[in-house]
């Protein structure tokens, strides 16, 4: 087992064979969906073998609350959506 390293070169890794690698989980979306699932592995998947990561284009969570304004009661559903992600340690 090995990797590329950022300079191009090859590094081996000193691990026995068979050892489980981390299962990696990639969430494309810091929106409602995102949060929930953010949720769901915060709480469900703890101390799994579990390399969790989130990609998200916009510069906080929030999805169609964060970038519609026209909605009269967005900023309230953004906040409750931020609040959320405060409580369960998922910002
Ligand atoms: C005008 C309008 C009114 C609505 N009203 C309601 C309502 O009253 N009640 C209700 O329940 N729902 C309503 N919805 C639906 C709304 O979409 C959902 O409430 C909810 O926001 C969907 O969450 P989501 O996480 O699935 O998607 P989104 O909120 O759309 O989030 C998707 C996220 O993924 C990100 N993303 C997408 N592609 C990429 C990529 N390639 N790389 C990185 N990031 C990416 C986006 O930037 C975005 O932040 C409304 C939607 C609209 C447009």
């Amino acid at each position: 087992m090995g990797s590329i390293t950022p300079s191009g070169g090859y590094k081996i890794q000193e691990v026995p064979l068979g050892s489980p690698r981390p299962f990696r989980l990639v969430c494309i979306d810091a929106g409602y969906s995102g949060l929930l699932l953010s949720i769901i592995v915060g709480q469900k998947m703890q101390g799994e073998n579990l390399d969790y990561q989130v990609y998200e284009m916009n510069g906080d969570l929030g999805g169609k609350w964060l970038v519609n304004s026209y909605y009269a009661t967005a900023s309230s559903i953004h906040h409750y959506l931020k609040d959320t992600a405060v409580k369960y340690d998922c910002e």
